[in-house]
């Protein structure tokens, strides 16, 4: 019980690495807001975990949305009795040759995962801020947090970006005990890599197994694809951690696909 009494505002969390992410919570003691843009998702996320013994709740939420995310998170803190731990996970993927991509998808990526990042955040912290009691911040990053794909000009843009969020979160956060930090996941078997696999094929022109194995899992140690309960763990370590220490920094869960 790592999280004992401690509140999760999970974003994307009706599906995929979010998803695993609130159930470990939930299992760990937590009490976890379920956040997604798909609302009937969320709330059958949380009845989920409502049906396991846990305590929370579905919210539906458009991170790009200013209004939406700070009525969101003030329902979570007065549901839930505050608010301890942000992950920012809510994502998408676009995948086109940059001289191919549109304006709008450009915008729309940026909005999703910077837009989103900064919106939680800011709402999270002013009430992590007044409760006195510290908090923990977690950007869903990604091995493109580091590393440039073809074909994925602003999620590698929009990736690298969370890194210098986190950093200046860290840097304001602590003197409020709020840590900040980002999880770079390699490709993880969900929705958003099932979609994205035919798409690779065709933009490559190359089969659906070329693009698993000599494009996704290409440099990883052992042609391995990383699980959501990879992702979960190290989020938990993260969410746990209790010091200032562990501020500032992103941890690759990859199978070795990035080193650095
Ligand atoms: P997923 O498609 O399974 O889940 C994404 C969730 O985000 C969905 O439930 C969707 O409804 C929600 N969402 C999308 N737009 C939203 C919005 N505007 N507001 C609120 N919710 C929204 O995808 P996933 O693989 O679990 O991805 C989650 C995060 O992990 C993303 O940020 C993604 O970039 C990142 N990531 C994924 C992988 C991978 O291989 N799957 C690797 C590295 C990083």
């Amino acid at each position: 019980m790592q999280l004992k009494g401690k509140v999760a505002y999970v974003t994307g969390a009706a599906s995929g690495l979010g998803k695993a992410i609130a159930k470990l919570y939930a299992e760990e003691g937590a009490k976890v807001a379920i956040a997604d843009l798909n609302l009937e998702a969320a709330r059958v996320a949380a009845s989920e975990l409502q049906a396991a013994g846990c305590e929370a709740i579905g919210l539906g939420v458009d991170v790009t949305n200013e209004e939406q995310v700070e009525q969101s998170v003030a329902a979570t803190v007065k549901a839930l009795g505050g608010i301890d731990i942000l992950i920012s996970n809510a994502g998408i993927q676009i995948v086109h040759p940059i001289e191919e991509f549109t304006f709008a998808d450009w915008r729309k990526m940026l909005a999703i995962h910077l837009d989103g990042a900064f919106l939680t955040t800011r709402a999270c912290m002013k009430h992590m801020i007044d409760q006195k009691r510290g908090g923990a911040i977690i950007y869903m990053g990604s091995v493109h947090s580091k590393e440039a794909s073809v074909l994925k000009a602003p999620y590698v843009t929009a990736k690298h970006g969370l890194m210098g969020l986190s950093k200046t979160v860290a840097k304001e956060g602590a003197k409020y005990g709020i840590r900040s930090n980002v999880i770079c996941p390699g490709f993880v078997r969900t929705p958003l890599v099932d979609n994205q696999i035919p798409e690779q094929a065709q933009a490559l022109g190359i089969t659906n197994e070329q693009v698993i194995k000599n494009v996704m899992l290409k440099d990883t140690v052992d042609g391995e694809f990383t699980t959501v309960d990879d992702v979960a763990r190290v989020a938990l370590l993260f969410a746990a951690f209790p010091t200032n220490a562990l501020t500032g920094q992103s941890l690759n869960v990859s199978h070795g696909w990035s080193m650095t």
